[in-house]
């Protein structure tokens, strides 16, 4: 049976980067579903799709192959056999994917990648509905979240690292934007699950973070 991490919670949380340290002490495989909505999201964008028409968006779904490479340095994301990883962390496109993951053909393509993964392999798995929607049986499921202000800074830091050109401002509002988006869809919505286990990561840094989620998944896979 292969053992299934859940990290939920709105943007900038650091729920990447936690999940990809965790998986790496436990010998998991870490899987970020937010990058196969931004390829969608990308593949709609580069065929010149409102990322917010729906039916446009279908038209064009059976058309995107998205696939996923585990390497070293991390996970890779393919659209249509194209290495997209660098250009779906562009801020116009994370808009496209919170976009585009309002409609339900959407998810469900994705959700269906999503649960062969999991079945396949031991997995930690970060996204908006993966304890409540994508792996209800998770033997984890971790509900990380952090003050606003704080996500968007992190955000900033991270895209600057990357080289990408923003500011706070702008960072701050496309988080709310998201944030309102991705807890107010009908279908699959952020939210904890009822078994989740709450994780406020405001005041404590990032290995404490990582330490103190590892503790939690060792002491649950230990009961499996
Ligand atoms: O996690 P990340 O910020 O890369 O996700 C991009 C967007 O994809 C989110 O704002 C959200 O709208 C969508 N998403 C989702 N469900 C997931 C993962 C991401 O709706 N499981």
């Amino acid at each position: 049976m292969s053992l299934n991490i859940a990290i939920d919670g709105p943007a900038g949380a650091g729920k990447s980067t936690i999940a990809k340290a965790v998986a790496a002490k436990l010998g998991f495989i870490y899987i970020d579903t937010g990058a196969m909505y931004r390829a969608v999201g990308l593949g709609a964008v580069r065929r010149g799709i409102d990322s917010s028409d729906a039916e446009g968006v279908i038209s064009i779904l059976d058309d995107l192959t998205i696939t996923l490479k585990h390497t070293e340095a991390g996970q890779l994301i393919f659209l249509n056999g194209e290495d997209v990883s660098a250009e779906i962390r562009m801020p116009e496109i994370s808009v496209a994917a919170s976009n585009v993951a309002v409609i339900p053909a959407v998810r469900l393509k994705l959700v269906e990648l999503q649960r062969e993964l999991a079945q396949k392999d031991h997995v930690i798995m970060d996204g908006r509905d993966i304890g409540t929607y994508v792996l209800p049986n998770a033997q984890l499921k971790i509900f990380l979240t952090a003050d606003p202000k704080a996500r968007a800074e992190r955000r900033l830091l991270e895209l600057l690292e990357k080289g990408v050109n923003t500011t706070f401002d702008e960072v701050y509002e496309d988080m709310l934007y998201r944030d309102k988006n991705d807890s107010g869809r009908e279908f699959a919505p952020l939210k904890p699950a009822e078994d989740s286990v709450m994780v406020d990561s405001t005041s404590m840094t990032l290995s404490e973070t990582i330490d103190h989620i590892t503790t939690l998944a060792r002491q649950a896979l230990e009961k499996n």
